[in-house]
C-alpha cells in the first residue's frame, strides 16, 4: 500500500529543509482535506518525520545520574538557526507580518479545530513535536483566556500526547503557542509510578490537589516544583486551572509567569501541572531551558554537551531556582479554594 496521496504529493515538492521555502514558492498547494482529527494527526506526523527528521540525527534520550525520574534529550542536529522560523515576506503571516506563527501561505499541513491551529513544530524538541496555535493572533500570556477550549482541543488529541506551555518569559514567540510532543514525559511517568513526592492539598469540586516536592517534606525552607491537578473530567479543569494561574499572578505581580504540562488518561481523567516562575531564566550547559526542562526533560542541543555529563540533582537545582517558591500563607489560600 502506498502513500496516502496528499503525502506522496508535498513530499515530492518539498525536498530537502533547506530548499523548502523556495519549492514552496514555486509549487503553491493549498487544499483541504476533511479528515477525522485522529487520521488527520498521523498525517501531519507522517509529514513532519519526512520533511523535517534531519534534526533527529544522532537523538538520544537518556536517565540522569542520580535521579529515578529526570531523563536529558540530546539532541545535536535540532534546528537552532534563529531565522530559520521567518519566512520570506511573501510567504509570511497573512495577518500578522511580523509574527511568524500567525496563518502564512507555508505549504506544511495544518489541522484546523475551531479557534485552533495544530501545526508541525520546526524547531523539533522529539519525533513528534506539534504546536497549538489559536487564531487569530492571541499573546503569549493570554492563555487563561483560551484554556477552556485548548484544554477541551488537548484532550480530543488523545492520552499519548504530553502538552506543555511557558509563560512569555524567555519565549520566542510572542503567538500563543502550547507544545504537544506523543510521548509520556518524565514528570507525567513520574507522577503515574508515584516517583515524586507527593503532598495532598485538598479536594475541590471534582478536582483533586497535591503538591509536588521532590526533596521530601513541605516547609518554606524546601524548594517545591509544583501543584498537580486531577480532575475527573477535562472540562473540569479550566476552571481550577485559570484560578490557580490568577493567584499566581497576583503573587507575583506579573502576568503567565508559570510552566504549565497537561495530560488527558483513556479513562477522561485530566491532569495539570502548573509549575510558578522566578524572574530568572537557568541555564544548563550554555542554553536557557525551555518548558520542556520543566516537564522533567532538559535538552541538550550542542555537539558534545550530552546529558551524561550532568547529574539529576545538577539539573534539578538549576530547575528549583527558576520556580518561584510559595509562601505558606500563599498555599493556605490555595488550601482556602478546596474549603
Ligand atoms: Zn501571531
Amino acid at each position: 500500500m502506498g502513500q496516502p496521496p496528499i503525502i506522496t504529493s508535498l513530499a515530492s515538492q518539498l525536498g530537502p529543509l533547506h530548499k523548502r521555502h523556495r519549492a514552496a514558492s514555486q509549487f503553491p498547494l493549498r487544499e483541504s482535506v476533511h479528515l477525522p482529527l485522529a487520521q488527520a494527526l498521523e498525517l501531519l506526523e507522517k509529514q513532519a518525520s519526512f520533511v523535517l527528521e534531519g534534526q533527529l540525527r544522532s537523538m538520544e534520550t537518556t536517565a540522569l545520574a542520580g535521579s529515578s525520574w529526570l531523563r536529558g534529550r540530546y539532541m545535536p542536529y535540532r534546528n537552532q538557526k534563529p531565522g530559520f522560523q521567518k519566512v520570506p515576506h511573501d510567504l509570511g503571516s497573512t495577518q500578522n507580518p511580523r509574527c511568524r506563527l500567525c496563518p502564512s501561505n507555508d505549504p506544511l499541513m495544518e489541522i484546523h479545530r475551531g479557534p485552533f491551529r495544530i501545526a508541525s513544530n520546526l524547531f523539533r524538541y522529539g519525533e513528534s513535536s506539534l504546536l497549538l496555535l489559536p487564531e487569530p493572533h492571541l499573546q503569549q500570556q493570554g492563555f487563561a483566556n483560551q484554556a477552556a477550549v485548548a484544554i477541551e482541543l488537548m484532550s480530543s488529541m488523545g492520552s499519548a500526547y504530553t502538552f506543555f506551555y511557558n509563560g512569555l518569559k524567555g519565549n520566542s514567540q510572542e503567538h500563543l503557542h502550547i507544545q504537544a510532543l506523543k510521548e509520556t514525559l518524565p514528570i507525567r511517568a513520574a507522577l503515574q509510578q508515584k516517583a515524586l513526592a507527593c503532598s495532598p492539598l485538598g479536594e475541590g469540586t471534582g478536582t483533586s490537589w497535591h503538591l509536588i516536592n521532590p526533596q521530601g517534606s513541605l516547609g518554606e525552607s524546601n524548594p517545591f516544583y509544583g501543584i498537580h491537578l486531577v480532575s475527573q473530567k477535562a472540562s473540569e479543569l479550566p476552571d481550577e486551572v485559570i484560578w490557580l494561574m490568577q493567584q499566581q499572578d497576583a503573587w507575583s505581580g506579573s502576568l503567565a509567569c508559570y510552566h504549565l504540562v497537561f495530560w488527558f488518561e483513556t479513562t477522561g481523567t485530566a491532569h495539570a501541572v502548573l509549575m510558578p516562575r522566578s524572574q530568572r531564566s537557568p541555564c544548563l550547559g550554555g542554553s536557557q531551558l525551555s518548558s520542556l526542562a520543566y516537564a522533567g526533560m532538559p535538552m541538550f542541543v550542542y555537539p558534545g554537551d550530552h546529558p551524561q555529563h550532568y547529574s539529576g540533582e545538577q539539573v534539578l537545582g538549576t530547575l528549583q531556582a527558576g520556580l518561584r517558591i510559595w509562601s505558606k500563607a500563599e498555599l493556605m489560600q490555595v488550601q482556602q479554594r478546596m474549603l
